[in-house]
């Protein structure tokens, strides 16, 4: 399993496995699935309402609690101060753990500056090992390490063939943020991914699958990728991408897929900001 290092030292799995969409009653299930087939770090959120079945996955699974990396997320609405603190331990509560190895702001709105402070102080205080942002662009991100005390180890945005963030990537190196990839399959537009012809071609060529391919580009540039899938099967083929490596040409070949348009979670796009309101 590769690991990465992030900017506070703490490593942390460069796979992991996504829980966004899976329903509460399948969510136990399928995080079983995936620590039985090897990943260590699972991806959820207070709004994916299934921190408790992923507690109770991770319970059922007889690993150790150091041998596991588990990532949950803060709602906008639960910024302000003594609400990040309620909803910090609501989320501890559910998965059943007494700490944390990343806690990351959700989305870049309302109140963010005091949700950041109060994620400062769990950091602090040693209940969270290391603390990120998700769906952060580059300006707000360095908005945010100029006036705080701590840099947010990780950024999770949309990431994959068809939108990369290039550039995004180069502020984050450049902060030393980690980049780490939602999304990574593209959700919805996964077939337009998959069904690419140069996407087929090398899939064929190292006798892997497009999902292989798309998760494998990701990691060789060093990003992190949470797959999400509720089948068996595609759990056990997403995690399979350490055995192959794509060649430079190759790498080159899939870059030239990026679109650098956003296709899920543009936090600056005025509908999805309004669906997160009322969320
Ligand atoms: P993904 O890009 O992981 O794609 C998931 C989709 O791809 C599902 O429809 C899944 O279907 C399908 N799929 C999975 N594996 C394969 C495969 N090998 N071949 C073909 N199809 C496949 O989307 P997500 O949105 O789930 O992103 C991953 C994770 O990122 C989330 O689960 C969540 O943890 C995080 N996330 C964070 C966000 C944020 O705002 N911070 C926003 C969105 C996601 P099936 O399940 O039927 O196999």
């Amino acid at each position: 399993m590769k690991t990465i290092r992030l900017n506070n030292g703490v490593m942390m799995p460069a796979v992991g496995f996504g829980v966004y969409q899976i329903a509460p009653e399948a969510t136990e299930r399928a995080v079983g699935d995936a620590l039985e087939v090897g990943y260590r770090m699972i991806d959820t959120a207070a709004s994916y309402f299934n921190e408790e079945q992923v507690g109770n996955a991770i319970r059922s699974s007889g690993l150790k609690r150091e041998e596991l990396f588990v990532t949950t997320k803060l709602w906008v609405q639960d910024y302000e101060y003594d609400d990040a603190l309620r909803a910090f331990d609501r989320s501890m509560k559910a998965l059943g753990l007494d700490y944390l190895d990343l806690f990351l702001l959700h989305k870049p709105y309302g109140n963010y500056y005091a949700a950041w402070r109060e994620l400062e102080k769990l950091h602090d205080e040693g209940i969270i090992r290391a603390i990120g942002v998700s769906n952060f662009d580059p300006g707000r991100l360095i908005d945010l390490i100029e006036f705080n005390e701590i840099t947010p180890a990780v950024n999770q945005i949309e990431t994959h063939l068809l939108c990369q963030r290039q550039i995004a990537h180069q502020w984050m190196e450049k902060y030393h943020v980690r980049h780490m990839a939602y999304a990574p399959l593209g959700q919805g537009h996964k077939n337009e991914m998959f069904e690419n012809p140069a996407v087929a071609e090398i899939a064929k060529v190292h006798g892997k699958t497009p999902a292989q391919i798309a998760l494998r580009f990701l990691m060789q540039n060093d990003v992190i990728v949470i797959p999400k899938s509720a089948h068996e099967e595609r759990i056990k083929e997403n995690f399979n991408i350490f055995d192959f490596m794509l060649s430079a040409s190759e790498m080159e070949q899939l870059r030239s897929m990026d679109t650098a348009t956003p296709m899920i979670g543009d936090p600056e796009n005025p509908e999805k900001t309004e669906f997160a309101m009322t969320w």
